[in-house]
């Protein structure tokens, strides 16, 4: 059986409450190139880079921090510990950035 998208429902206190942001921190020269932060992220947030590391590999870079759900598995899967995100850390009057 396949469930139709029409049963999906918004949250009710969707507009009250704001998603978390998230705080991509990646560290690009001890990258190694494997891509598997790139190719296992399951939002596509992380794209290749066009800037070469002290390696002469071409690190990832943040294409969308939007669509990150700081689900943590490129910094798991990351074999060089590149990579790191946290949840932003709100600074006063941060409302406005809803
Ligand atoms: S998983 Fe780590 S080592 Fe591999 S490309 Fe991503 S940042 Fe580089
Ligand atoms: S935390 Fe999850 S969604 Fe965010 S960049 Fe890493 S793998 Fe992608």
């Amino acid at each position: 059986m396949v469930l139709s998208k029409k049963l999906w429902r918004t949250p009710l206190d969707t507009e009250k409450i704001s998603l978390p942001k998230a705080e991509i921190t990646i560290q690009p020269d001890l990258c190694k190139g494997c891509d598997f932060c790139i190719e296992f992220c399951p939002r596509k947030v992380l794209e290749k880079s066009d800037q070469l590391n002290k390696r002469g590999i071409y690190p990832p870079k943040v294409a969308d921090e939007s669509k990150c759900t700081i689900c943590g598995f490129c910094a798991a899967i990351c074999p060089d510990f590149a990579i790191s995100v946290t949840e932003k850390k709100c600074k006063e009057g941060c409302e406005d950035e809803k």
